[in-house]
C-alpha cells in the first residue's frame, strides 16, 4: 500500500508567503503541492490544461507522469490528491488563503 502525503502547505511558506527556496528538495516539493493546490481548488471541475498537475514519482525509475487527480473534501477542507496509475495519494491543509488558493476566483469566470 502507498504511503498518504500529509502535507500542511505552511511547512513550505516562507514569511512572506512564498516557498521556500531552500533546501532545493523542500522547494521542489512545496511547487509539487502547490500546483496540486491551483489544480484543486479551480472553480471549475474542467480546469484549463495548464493547471494540469503530472505525477513526480519514479516507480521502478520510471518516471509516472500520469495526471494527478485532486479534489476539496468538503467536510474537512482538506485538499485530496491521488495518482490513478501509481497510486501515490496525500492531504494538504491550510492551502486556504495562500497565494495559490484559486477558489474565491469564481466570480471572475462567470
Ligand atoms: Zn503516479
Amino acid at each position: 500500500m502507498a504511503d498518504t502525503w500529509l502535507t500542511d502547505i505552511n511547512h513550505f511558506l516562507d514569511s512572506g508567503g512564498e516557498i521556500v527556496t531552500k533546501p532545493a528538495p523542500a522547494r521542489a516539493l512545496g511547487e509539487y503541492f502547490a500546483s496540486i493546490i491551483m489544480m484543486a481548488s479551480y472553480p471549475d471541475p474542467d480546469y484549463p490544461p495548464e493547471y494540469k498537475v503530472s505525477c513526480r514519482r519514479r516507480p521502478n525509475r520510471k518516471p509516472c507522469q500520469e495526471e494527478i487527480a485532486g479534489w476539496i473534501e468538503p467536510e474537512s477542507e482538506d485538499i485530496y490528491w491521488i495518482c490513478p496509475k501509481c497510486q501515490d495519494k496525500g492531504r494538504i491543509s491550510n492551502w486556504k488563503g495562500t497565494i495559490w488558493d484559486l477558489s474565491d476566483a469564481e466570480q471572475l469566470s462567470h
